[in-house]
């Protein structure tokens, strides 16, 4: 199925439910081309553990920063929030099926741990890349890149400007 992962992220957004104004995810869409061939329902399955991990990571609230661009024949997402962050020797542990980590907070905060390992095998089937940056206290950003549906052009992107499409969308999020 062919699917534009921006209008998907959007969505996946605009699905999280909006009762508190302690979040503030922020979509900015820098991308000239986001047309991907991917399995749509497990597309969603993906954004939607990625961002309910930074809200529910983040027990102070903060800004969460969606952010999409090109780069040669794929489309990168990445996803920011400013929260608890992850100690460096557990980052590699992360896609781990029930890694979670051992400290009180994580603890007291439900889930599974399978979030991100299903997280990661639905990107490897898509022939994309997902990995996480993150600094204790600081914040998390997880980067996932997809294989365009169709080839850009070639020759330097200059990514600091936005191409097209500069849209921004704000939505609160408990
Ligand atoms: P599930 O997704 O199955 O409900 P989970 O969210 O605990 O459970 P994962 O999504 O796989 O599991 O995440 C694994 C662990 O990685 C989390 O328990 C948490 O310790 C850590 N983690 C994931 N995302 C973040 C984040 N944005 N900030 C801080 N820690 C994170
Ligand atoms: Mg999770």
């Amino acid at each position: 199925e062919e699917i534009s992962l921006v209008d998907l992220m959007r969505q996946t957004v605009d699905n999280l439910e909006t009762q508190s104004s302690l979040h503030n995810i922020k979509i900015q869409d820098i991308t000239c081309a986001s047309m991907v061939a991917a399995d749509r329902d497990r597309m969603i399955q993906v954004f939607t553990n990625i961002l309910s991990n930074a809200v529910k990571f983040s027990p102070n609230g903060g800004d969460v920063n969606v952010t999409l661009w090109n780069q040669q024949d794929s489309i990168i997402l990445s996803i920011t929030d400013q929260g608890i962050g992850i100690p460096k020797e557990d980052i590699s542990h992360l896609f781990e099926k029930f890694y979670r980590f051992d400290n009180s907070y994580s603890r007291k905060i439900g889930g599974t741990g399978l979030g991100l390992s299903i997280c990661q095998e639905i990107i490897k089937d898509h022939n994309g890349r997902i990995w996480i940056e993150s600094e204790e206290n600081v914040g998390t950003t997880v980067f996932i890149t997809l294989p365009l549906k169709q080839q850009l052009p070639t020759g330097p992107v200059n990514l600091d400007k936005p191409l097209v499409n500069v849209v921004e969308d704000d939505v609160n999020i408990a």
